[in-house]
């Protein structure tokens, strides 16, 4: 599972990378719902580094 910080500034980029389409539009930060399985391709177009392993944080 990955999850996105508060570091998130909703440009929206990450939303189309995901092919499983596990990332919401949030308010007022961006979410990513429990169908996330580890792809990773959302990862390395955030901006902001915003997009963590849940290992990373917890
Ligand atoms: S880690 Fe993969 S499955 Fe999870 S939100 Fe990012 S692209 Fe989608
Ligand atoms: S790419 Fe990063 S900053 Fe942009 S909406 Fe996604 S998580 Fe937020």
């Amino acid at each position: 599972m990955f999850v996105i910080t508060d570091k998130c500034s909703a440009c929206g980029l990450c939303l189309d990378e995901c092919p499983i389409s596990a990332i919401e539009v949030g308010e007022p930060i961006y979410v990513i719902n429990d169908t996330c399985c580890d792809f990773e391709e959302c990862v390395s177009v955030c901006p902001e580094d915003a997009i963590v392993s849940e290992d990373e944080i917890t």
